[in-house]
């Protein structure tokens, strides 16, 4: 399997589509397609194809908020949100609640540090 297929095969299955369907789309065989998502537990990074482990998508913020950009058409529910505590812009469906971009700047809030000292 060429390195060019591998991230092809990455690529559809991001897009949703189904082992038979990244099959066609590379000219593999189906239990080609299978066997390589099955062969290891790894996770890919969606936008720089970096290996990482668990169960997320992405590597970093980082690439979540690049690749968004990219796919505007997936995101059509979210809405770009400004930190309420460092001004950092991030995704999010919209909601009242979700007003900081981490953990971290939701305890700064809470902790009255809102407008940090620069
Ligand atoms: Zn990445
Ligand atoms: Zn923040």
């Amino acid at each position: 399997m060429k390195q060019s297929q591998k991230e092809k095969i990455i690529e559809l299955r991001n897009d949703g589509l189904t082992y038979k369907e990244i099959a066609n789309a590379v000219n593999l065989s189906e239990s080609a397609v299978k066997s390589f998502f099955s062969r290891k537990n790894k996770a890919v990074c969606a936008m720089c194809k970096v290996e990482i482990t668990g169960k997320k998508r992405f590597c970093s913020d980082e690439c979540r908020m690049l690749w968004w950009r990219k796919h505007p058409h997936k995101t059509a529910k979210m809405t770009e949100i400004t930190c309420a505590v460092c001004g950092k812009k991030f995704y999010s469906y919209p909601s009242k609640h979700r007003k900081y971009c981490s953990k971290k700047c939701y305890g700064k809030s809470c902790r009255g540090e809102n407008y940090h000292d620069k």
